[in-house]
């Protein structure tokens, strides 16, 4: 508990950040995150708990005490290896992961003040690392036993990254010519950079033996069947993700103009159509209506104005709904995004060249508590209004592609075609067959999904050990 060095102030030291004027028009990351001094001094901020609630509140139960003690003995070598020994990402769980939500959600601190800025100090602590080139610890033997993962993003490459810990041959399978899941194609630069961040994290996990074989569809290219028969896997891991964006089934949604946020950011980040030396680039919109309240769509809208748009956020449920982190809806409107929150689209409204001329909107109120517990959005008769615009990007959810589990005899899905798995290891319908992350739950979170591979990696270890007895 408390001692004298402890920092008694019940804010939490503020993390620097770029000035929203300037950063509304250019991609460099928004966070500039805590220096060492900073770090300190929050570090102290931290009670070490005997029974940590933010322990238990984080899905791969990092040491988080344990972490902040070494960093308040200025050992960041030490700090890093214990919060290395649960995360393989941890300066980009640093970044995105909803602490608010987790672990700093249950910190004491906060009961009388702001919790411990945990994720700040994880990043800090990762950065560091990465600036020192610090490496995680190799498996002591190798084992040769062959597991296949599909998907590289977080699920695939925390599965991957446990195994190879545990001796593991492992090969990940990408769709795309770059590894890293959502991380790369989804997460913008300004909040997730990619060359010094994500692609340092990938190279660590590289750095275990991990292999990763890039332009590899499986359910096209080859199937998990020939991995197991032909290929000498004896396991497979499916982290494919859920990425086929939803709409909304309404009039106009056909017209040029119209964009999912997946194709929009996958053809900013991925494709870096907002770089003028890149022959890849997007249609600009000069005015922009966003449609929906996640994560994504506040990604959506921020990248849309960083390209020079005028940028409206339609949400059909209030702000306190508002599903996005606080941090990223606090960001979205300091950079002078507008919100029309309990407001549904009800028809995109096409010009002459059918393309987009604006939308058209009904007003909505909240009713009842729906099956997800949140009040039900009910329209407002009469209350149809227009906005003008000449781009409209649709950011309602995302659901596994089938491609998987159409090609894979026996695979079990749900009526949302999330492949069904256990909560506990990951084993799905078929012998040797595990799975987790989003293609499993639907979209979530970056941590829950490296939760779900760090207990499928634990479950396939498990597995292949039985085999041999
Ligand atoms: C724009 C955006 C912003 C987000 N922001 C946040 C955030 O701030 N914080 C947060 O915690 N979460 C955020 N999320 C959610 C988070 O990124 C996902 O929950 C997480 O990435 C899921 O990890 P995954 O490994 O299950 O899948 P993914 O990251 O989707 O990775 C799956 C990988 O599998 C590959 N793949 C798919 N099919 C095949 C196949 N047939 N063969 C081979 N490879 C295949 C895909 O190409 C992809 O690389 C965001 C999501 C998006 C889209
Ligand atoms: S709950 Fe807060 S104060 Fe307690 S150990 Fe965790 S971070 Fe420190």
């Amino acid at each position: 508990m408390a001692d004298a060095k402890t920092n008694a102030k019940m804010e939490r030291v503020p993390v620097r950040e770029q000035d929203p004027k300037v950063r509304a028009a250019n991609f460099e990351e928004v966070c500039l995150g805590y220096n060492e001094a900073e770090a300190l001094e929050e570090a102290h901020r931290c009670l070490h708990c005997k029974n940590p609630n933010c322990v238990k509140a984080c899905p791969v139960n990092i040491d988080i005490p344990a972490f902040i003690a070494a960093l308040k003995e200025s050992d960041i070598p030490k700090a890093y290896d214990i919060i290395s020994a649960s995360s393989s990402l941890p300066a980009i769980c640093g970044r995105v992961c909803p602490q608010e939500r987790q672990c700093e959600g249950k910190c004491v601190r906060g009961a009388k003040g702001q919790p411990v800025a945990i994720g700040k100090l994880e990043r800090f602590v990762a950065d560091w690392a990465g600036e020192h080139h610090l490496k995680m610890k190799e498996a002591a033997r190798k084992n040769g036993r062959k597991v296949a993962v599909i998907g590289s993003g977080p699920a695939g490459l925390t599965c991957a990254g446990d195994l190879a810990k545990l001796g593991y041959d492992v090969t990940i399978f990408e769709a795309l010519h770059k590894a890293g899941g959502v991380l790369v194609y989804g997460i913008p630069e300004f909040r997730l950079p990619k060359d010094r961040i994500v692609a340092k994290e990938i190279e660590n996990v590289r750095n275990l033996g991990v292999k990763i074989e890039t332009n590899v569809i499986v359910g096209r290219s080859v199937t998990i069947e020939d991995l197991m028969k032909k290929e000498g896997f004896e396991a497979v891991f499916i982290g494919s993700g859920a990425g086929l964006p939803m709409f909304m089934d309404i009039p106009g949604e056909q017209v040029k103009g119209v964009f999912s946020a997946n194709e929009f950011l996958t053809r900013s980040n991925l494709m870096k159509a907002y770089r003028s030396d890149y022959d890849t680039p997007i249609v600009h919109g000069s005015r922009v209506v966003v449609v929906g309240g996640g994560n994504v769509a506040m990604d959506a809208a921020r990248t849309a104005l960083r390209l020079g748009a005028e940028v409206h956020v339609v949400y059909r449920r209030s702000e306190a709904e508002l599903p996005a982190r606080a941090e990223e809806v606090h960001h979205a409107k300091e950079e002078g995004i507008q919100f029309h929150l309990l407001t549904n689209p009800v028809e995109v409204l096409a010009g002459e060249d059918d393309t987009v001329c604006g939308i058209r909107c009904i007003r909505m109120e909240l009713g009842e508590p729906d099956a997800s517990g949140r009040r039900r959005p009910c329209p407002v008769e009469g209350s149809e209004f227009e906005i003008g615009c000449d781009t409209v990007i649709m950011a309602l959810g995302t659901r596994p592609n089938p491609l998987i589990s159409s090609t894979t005899d026996g695979l079990e899905v749900n009526r949302k075609h999330c492949i069904v798995a256990t909560e506990e290891d990951g084993k799905t319908s078929l012998e040797g067959v595990f799975a987790g992350g989003d293609a499993v739950s639907g979209a979530a979170t970056v941590i829950l999904a490296m939760g779900a591979g760090k207990k499928a990696a634990k479950g396939i270890d498990e597995y292949l050990r039985s085999k041999n007895e």
